[in-house]
Order: C-alpha cells, then structure tokens, then sequence
C-alpha cells in the first residue's frame, strides 16, 4: 500500500536532513526511487541540508509534471518504487494533485517534505494542498528557539534585522537564505512573532 506522507515544520527543523535520510534507508532497501526539489539553497537540482548534506536531484519546474516523469521512469529497468520531494512548499497544488495520482495510480510512495507557512503565517499553496490530500502528516519535531528560549514555531522575515509582514511569499531567488545581506529569515516563536520581535530589535 503506497503512501503520500507530508513532513512538515520551520524553517530550521531539519526537514531536509531527513528527506536525504529517508532517500538513504530506502535506497539501502532496494528500492528506486528519483528526488526532488525546488529553490534549494545550494543550487538548482540539488538537495542540501544544514548539516552539509547534499544530494542530486531534479528540479521542479512549474512545466513539472509529475505523474508523466513516473510513468516513464517505470518502464526502464530500474522501474520505480518511492519518490522523495524537498521544498514542497514551492509547488503548485497541481503539482500536488500529480502527487497523489502517482501514490494511487501508479503504486509508488511519495515523501514529501516543506514548510507549512510563510512569513505571514499564511500557508504555501502546496502545502495547504498537501495538509487535504496527504495520507499521513508529521510534524517535525522543532529543533529551532526563538531568542528568547521557546520553541521557534514560526518564520519571520526580515529587513536589515527588523520582521516585515508585507510583501510577495516568494522572492525571486529566494532560498530561505540571505540573498542580498538586507533580507534575511528568521525563526521565532508566536509569542515574538506577533509582537515583531527579532532577535537584534527586540524593543519593536
Ligand atoms: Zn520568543
């Protein structure tokens, strides 16, 4: 029985250590599967985690379709059993669709792994679309505190230091990291979220 599983969390709960972790265990298995991702901050076609781990993988295009790249995927020889998806809060919720499609109709398991919500606390189209379509949901456990010592459930981000809540939910190349040393991200708990309190302008 195949399974569209959504792990979910901040921006630094390690999501993406784990979906390299869970390609590992189910390689080591046996099992083929292709991976995922979008806007990675290491590059295009490349997952990379905060502890410096990196895997190669697809980059998802909006012209991305899913269900078609597993179709044929399955009619070579190494056929196809798993895919592991990373930043999945980048997909469209037709991307998402394929996603199940591919669980249901083709029998393969998707892993899917993103932020829930932006800086505003809306959440991403994609992962709104995966919380109704997902089998499973796991909320990663946060390893992330606010400066002031709570858990960090919530992504801020910031100019020069100081929260914004305005503006577009993607940037152009924006990859969680700094692009320009002026926009940066940071993890708070709600407290401070909704306070606007960052950690180098705590008087907001
Ligand atoms: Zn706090």
């Amino acid at each position: 029985m195949s399974e569209l599983v959504f792990f979910t969390g901040t921006m630094d709960c390690g999501k993406s250590t784990l979906a390299a972790q869970v390609n590992h265990t189910h390689k080591s298995a046996g099992r083929s599967g292709l991976v995922f991702t979008r806007n990675d901050r290491a590059g295009s076609g490349i997952l990379s985690s905060r502890l410096g781990l990196e895997v190669q993988a697809i980059e998802v295009t909006n012209e991305t379709n899913f269900f078609d790249l597993c179709l044929e995927q399955l009619q070579t020889d190494e056929g196809l059993d798993y895919l592991v998806c990373d930043e999945t809060q980048f997909y469209t919720r037709e991307h998402i669709n394929q996603l199940a499609h591919v669980v249901d109709d083709l029998d393969i398991d998707v892993f899917a792994f993103g932020i829930a919500s932006d800086f505003r606390t809306d959440l991403f189209p994609g992962s709104s679309r995966l919380f109704e379509l997902a089998d499973r949901i796991q909320i990663l456990q946060v390893e992330a505190l606010c400066w002031c010592g709570r858990k960090a459930t919530h992504n801020a981000r910031t100019v020069n230091g100081r929260m914004i809540t305005e503006g577009d939910q993607v940037l152009p190349g924006d990859t969680g990291e700094n692009p320009a040393e002026v926009i940066g991200y940071e993890v708070l708990c709600r407290r401070h979220h909704m306070a606007g309190m960052t950690i180098n302008h705590p008087e907001n």
